[in-house]
């Protein structure tokens, strides 16, 4: 019997009346013929509530505790998903991630699946069960903590699961209808894409698209899995995100799939660096050492006769005040002057793989935003993918100049936001 993973999204299991409408949407599907197992998101926001919660009992709570704290949210949707679909008059059994199988490393916040062993999801299938499993958890395979699998994991648990328990399809239902070629809360009439290649997916979730969960989508990519990102609040066809895409016949693919924004990102300049041998390598071992993540890094020409320069790079909000007092730490033995740090800032990328191939789209890029009136911060670029930083408040208006660019509005508002937030 064929096998679909369906994951449903934060803002589709809002309340019981959202509860009750997913339910009926499952069951359409088993009613259909099909098996069918479900990862499920915490309701609403739920999970920022906990968060905050945990922030008023401790400023730093551990990471373990944290996790357990976290993972509530999702098996409190699991259980009411199962319960609604009992009152259907179908079996559901639900399962928690460490149920389910996901082992993960034991990094909490953020870690990794290693393996599915869905060996019960397969029992209550074979029984004529809907499997119900709570997303964005697993079990650590040397702890045997339960973790998290950071945020918007669930997408992750699902193409875990389709790709274990070897589904024909994962579909993740979420509140927009599928991927559009920007953010519809900035450009009301950015265009659905009915098809993007998993490749080009990558960059958008890289870039900060939170449509799907830029690790799913790796693990789509691994696996092979085709994935179907629809809206569980309409019956429209939603996007396929495809290992290949192929060019349909005299129909040239469009130059630039999408541009995607992230604004949660910050930048610190590291200022007056000697510049001799090495000292970029101390500067960065040292981040690495404390697990920062890097994205761009620009390296500032020294002023003639002084053999300094600046180097700034971005990095998480998050890990910002990791990253200054660790440098601190060494501005002695590294010589440099002063730290700079802005949080006020957002990055705008233009992906496309048709970019290979057309020259042209960097100048015409930076020409849209210079007509916006924006200044340019920072550049990164990729095969397929054009990245800059700019002031945060003039994010929109970049995404905006670049969209129109690159003929991506669509002649009429085609894009409805049902609910969330952008998850
Ligand atoms: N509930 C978790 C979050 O809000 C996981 C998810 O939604 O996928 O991040
Ligand atoms: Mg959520």
């Amino acid at each position: 019997m064929a096998l679909i993973v369906q994951k449903y999204g934060g803002s589709s299991v809002a309340d019981a009346a959202a509860i009750k409408r997913v339910a009926q949407r499952i069951v359409a599907q088993k009613k259909a013929g099909y098996d069918v197992v479900v990862a499920v998101s915490a309701m609403g926001d739920s999970t920022d509530e906990l968060l905050d919660l945990a922030e008023q009992v401790a400023p730093l709570p551990p990471g373990r505790e944290l996790d357990m704290l976290l993972t509530s949210g999702e098996r409190i949707s699991m259980a009411l998903v199962a319960m609604a679909i009992g009152n259907l008059g179908y079996e559901a059994r639900s399962f928690t991630g460490s149920q389910a199988g996901v082992i993960t490393t034991s990094l909490h916040g953020n870690a990794k699946i290693i393996d599915v062993t869905p060996g019960r999801i397969r029992e209550a299938l074979d029984d004529g069960a809907i499997a119900i499993v709570a997303g964005f958890q697993g079990v650590s395979q040397d702890s045997k903590d339960i973790t998290t699998l950071g945020r918007g994991g669930t997408d992750t648990t699902a193409v875990a699961l389709a790709a274990a328990l070897d589904a024909d399809a994962c579909e993740i239902y979420t509140d927009v209808d599928g991927v559009f070629t920007a953010d519809p809360r900035i450009v009301p009439t950015a265009r659905r894409i009915p098809e993007i290649s998993n490749e080009e997916m990558l960059e958008m979730a890289a870039c900060g698209a939170k449509i799907l969960h830029l690790r799913c989508v790796e693990y789509a990519r691994r696996y092979n899995i085709p994935i179907h990102v629809r809206s569980s609040f309409s019956q429209k066809p939603g996007t396929w995100v495809l290992p290949h895409v192929e060019e349909s016949e005299g129909m040239e693919q469009p130059i630039i799939s999408g541009v995607a924004h992230d604004r949660s990102e910050a930048k610190i300049t590291v200022v007056g660096v000697p510049d001799q041998v090495g000292e970029a390598a101390a500067i960065f071992r040292t981040l690495a050492e404390a697990e920062i993540n890097i994205d761009m890094i620009v390296q500032n020409v020294s002023a003639a006769g002084t053999a300094r320069t600046d180097i700034s790079f971005t990095l998480p909000t998050s890990h910002g005040q990791i990253a200054l007092a660790a440098l601190k730490k060494i501005q002695e033995q590294v010589g440099f002057t002063s730290l700079l740090y802005n949080d006020r800032i957002g990055k705008v990328s233009l992906v496309g793989a048709g970019m290979r191939s057309y020259p042209g789209v960097t100048a015409r890029f930076f020409d849209s935003i210079a007509g916006a009136g924006v200044n340019i911060e920072m550049i990164s670029t990729s095969e397929i993918r054009i990245s800059v930083v700019v002031a945060e408040e003039e994010v929109d208006a970049a995404v905006g100049a670049a969209h129109t660019e690159f003929q991506l509005d669509a002649d009429q508002v085609e894009a409805v936001v049902y609910g969330g937030t952008g998850r």
